[in-house]
């Protein structure tokens, strides 16, 4: 978080723009609700019970042994910076730079692997968990996966 502000900082100090800042950041921390959609798939398939607890503890990730976080993708910030250099809109640098912060931050902070965060690698491991990260606890394989 302490990078995400001063990244969104950095950006105003060069921007000198409210409106794209609060973009960058809205981006670059925004960008977790995904998890949410990993989550409420593996509590239909599980018929788990939904609990705050268990969706801030990403085990779902293990237990479903699937990796979707559609809005982690490195394509999506690459996209946003084809859309702002082709002069489409300049609001799409925020966009693309706070993914980019987001991503940067992730990768080096999970274990996961820097080219787990792109979606195409997602889709060729048809989302398998342990095909995608680099190290799935051995405490993992036994599990049913759905
Ligand atoms: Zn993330």
């Amino acid at each position: 978080m302490v990078v995400t502000f001063l990244a969104a900082g950095l950006y105003f100090f060069v921007s000198q723009n409210v409106a794209h800042t609060l973009i960058f950041i809205i981006c670059a921390v925004g960008v977790d609700a995904d998890h949410l959609f990993d989550y409420v798939r593996y509590i239909h398939q599980s018929k788990s019970k939904a609990t705050i607890l268990g969706f801030l503890s990403g085990k779902y990730f293990h237990l479903s042994n699937r990796l979707f976080v559609l809005l982690h993708s490195w394509e999506l910030s690459l996209i946003g910076l084809w859309l702002y250099f082709t002069g489409i809109g300049a609001v799409y640098l925020p966009i693309a730079l706070g993914l980019a912060t987001h991503y940067l931050v992730d990768s080096m902070t999970n274990d996961v692997g820097f080219l787990s965060y792109f979606f195409s690698v997602r889709v060729a491991h048809q989302f398998k968990l342990n095909k995608i990260v680099n190290n799935v606890p051995d405490r993992f394989d036994n599990i049913i996966h759905l």
